[in-house]
């Protein structure tokens, strides 16, 4: 079980760190709130086993480095989330044994990213995204670009306000729209396309995206007594406040309400994931308190994913830049979730089998999450004399045998010359996460790659604006700005270059807390692999594909030709201080404190290098105990952990 548990949280915390930070989800919120469920009911059967970087313990989201930090000063929350009818009304019982007179607001759930703003005498301070909910990015600049969001409001008071900043659908396909004629990556949908653009450091981009907003909640303390009050206070503020929501004590009500959203949601001109229900009592809501991520007044309930009938007309074959065939099937085309859809993943080999999934089949297609469209299942009833799929095995691109590893579920090509994999590695290289050259595309790399301009990321850096004018379709405008994109990004921070060599498991995370130990990519070349994998977060799989890399001699004439072409192999981000007093202590906070909010007190350890947890174990340094501490002050005695009390973290 604990095998299991520590898995899933490994694998919600990188989808969290997909979704959040780098605004680019694998998977699709479906398959991901399926795992959180899964991890969520082990450890309420062992809440022992409960891991310290649990994503079930606190609300998700990182900081990116070019963002100053903003304390917010109210938290931010997630939402309790619920897929079905009976669970509302397990909500329902839950509040109305406490309040049986209780209403409810219904609210559309805007699929955007939180954002709180305050307000000072009516004139905007602070933008801020939800981050940890207890720190967010101040993103004030690229907020006064949203065109909606008031600058100065209709009365000068101070109010720290909370909504939704979102991409209407229109605006998302015309950016894509772009992106694709530039042959940049397309964002997987509006919510990412909004996030990106909220944490783009260059407020020009933010101005011409279209962003939009809903705010739908009032942070700091207010004098209304009902949520319906608030909002309409906030749209009297001149704040945009969506007005399709429903008051009702009636749970069935509400769920009628549900329905009629459901079925216009594709009408909708942006992505709504769910409804809201909040109890409407503003001083109810207070009773009722919060879990340690979540209101217990509200719920979120869930859209289920959107489902299709499609037939497939065929299957294509392609190669991603570790060699890992992926199928994808070419569909007749069906309207999900507002966009046409005539292509759909088949995931690997194994899951056509699995599915016994053939051409000519009718399939059920489905938006996971409003992703890439997949196939979920077979239509047997419908099938007539279709035969088994053929799986090919050679490459497509190289016509080398393919590789079925094992305890892989991928088939992979392994010829390192294989052209399709050194065109996917270099599109990787040059991708937004990794050293963000705009303009080299899938598209621009193939003409590249054709002309035997580039075989590896070394030739990009030799590129000549004669050499890009040869390619067909390629003008002087768009040559010089790519030039330029090349130009600028040698002066990346090394661990983007280190995150676009495409090291296999050494993903952008990891490259960042590489480069903040060994400071530049030649250190860390000639570092040793024990040492690599005693870096918290890393481990030996990374420590060891790593040694494996590094060992090449290509990888050494790789790096020597980068550093000759002038690209910067330093580290330039932040780097922990590793002086702070409480340094790499893992500290659990515990009781009442006199002087110190809890979120105060957490914010302040953080300060001091420590990293916070909820729960005592081994692995915690210290307790900070307040007044009442009940079973974790009596778990740091058992187990024989330093125990101070406030007075101590206010001396230090
Ligand atoms: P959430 O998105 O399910 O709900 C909370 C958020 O809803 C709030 O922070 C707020 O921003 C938003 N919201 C929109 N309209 C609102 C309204 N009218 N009133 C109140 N809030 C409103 O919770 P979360 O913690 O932000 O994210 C968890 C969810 O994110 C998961 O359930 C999953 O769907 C998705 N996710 C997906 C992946 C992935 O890899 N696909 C990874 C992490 C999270």
């Amino acid at each position: 079980m604990e095998k299991r548990i520590i898995e899933l949280t490994k694998l919600l915390n990188q989808y969290r760190q997909e979704y959040y930070t780098n605004d680019a989800p694998s998977v699709s919120d479906q398959e991901y709130d399926k795992l959180y469920h899964e991890l969520l009911d082990l450890e309420k059967a062992y809440p022992e086993l409960i891991q310290k970087d649990s994503p079930t313990q606190g609300v998700g989201g990182l900081i990116l480095s070019g963002f100053e930090k903003h304390q917010h000063p109210y938290p931010l929350y997630s939402l309790q989330d619920a897929f079905s009818h009976d669970e509302l009304l397990a909500f329902d019982r839950r509040v109305k044994a406490e309040f049986p007179q209780a209403q409810y607001v219904a609210e559309l759930k805007i699929d955007g990213l939180s954002i709180s703003l305050s307000y000072e005498a009516g004139q905007l301070v602070t933008g801020a995204t939800r981050g940890d909910g207890i720190v967010g990015e101040n993103i004030t600049e690229n907020i006064k670009k949203i065109k909606d969001i008031p600058h100065k409001l209709k009365q000068a008071i101070d109010i720290t306000v909370r909504g939704e900043a979102y991409m209407s659908r229109q605006s998302f396909m015309a950016i894509n729209q772009e992106r694709q004629e530039n042959g940049e990556t397309e964002f997987a949908n509006p919510r990412n396309a909004a996030a990106g653009t909220l944490r783009q450091l260059d407020t020009s981009i933010v101005a011409k995206r279209n962003l939009a907003s809903f705010l739908y909640q009032e942070a700091s303390p207010s004098q209304e007594a009902s949520q319906v009050g608030v909002l309409d206070k906030l749209a009297d503020l001149g704040f945009a406040v969506n007005q399709r929501r429903l008051l009702s004590s009636s749970m069935d009500e509400i769920w009628d309400f549900i329905q009629e959203i459901e079925a216009e949601r594709d009408q909708l001109a942006y992505d709504i994931d769910g409804i809201v229900i909040k109890v409407a009592d503003l001083a109810m809501q207070e009773e009722l308190g919060f879990t340690i991520k979540a209101p217990r007044w509200a719920i979120a309930y869930k859209f289920p994913a959107e489902e299709k009938e499609a037939e497939i007309l065929s299957v294509d074959w392609t190669i991603g830049r570790t060699g890992v065939v992926t199928p994808t099937a070419n569909l007749t085309p069906v309207q999900l979730a507002g966009t046409t859809v005539s292509r759909a993943t088949l995931h690997n080999v194994d899951y056509i089998a699995q599915k016994d999934i053939r051409v000519g089949d009718t399939v059920i297609v489905y938006k996971a999450g409003d992703i890439i469209p997949a196939v979920l299942r077979v239509v047997t009833d419908k099938r007539k004399d279709q035969v088994p799929m053929e799986i090919p095995c050679l490459c497509p691109s190289c016509q080398s045998p393919l590789t079925h590893l094992e305890e892989e579920v991928a088939l992979r090509c392994i010829n390192p010359l294989c052209p399709s994999l050194i065109q996917r590695s270099l599109e990787h290289f040059a991708s937004r996460n990794a050293m963000n050259i705009a303009g080299l595309g899938p598209a621009v790399v193939e003409k590249l790659f054709a002309a035997n301009l580039i075989k590896d990321v070394a030739a990009i850096y030799r590129l000549s604006l004669e050499d890009l004018l040869s390619l067909e379709g390629v003008k002087e405008k768009s040559a010089e700005k790519l030039l330029n994109a090349i130009a600028i990004s040698k002066e990346n921070s090394a661990d983007k270059l280190l995150f676009g060599l495409g090291i296999r498991h050494v993903g952008a995370k990891a490259s960042r807390l590489l480069l903040e130990r060994f400071g530049d990519i030649e250190a860390l070349a000639g570092a040793d692999e024990e040492e690599i994998a005693t870096i918290d977060g890393l481990g030996h799989v990374i420590a060891n594909s790593l040694a494996q890399y590094f060992a090449k001699p290509e990888a050494s004439i790789l790096l020597s030709e980068l550093k000759a072409q002038g690209v910067n192999l330093t580290y330039l981000g932040q780097k922990v201080d590793q002086s702070a007093a409480l340094y790499g202590m893992t500290v659990v906070l515990t009781g009442k404190l006199e002087t110190l909010g809890r979120n105060e007190a957490k914010a302040k350890l953080e300060t001091l290098g420590a990293k916070v947890t909820s729960s005592v174990s081994k692995k915690t340094d210290l307790v900070i105990a307040g007044s009442d501490a009940g079973s974790k002050l009596d778990k740091a005695r058992q187990l024989g952990v330093r125990v101070e009390d406030e007075q101590w973290l206010l001396d230090l």
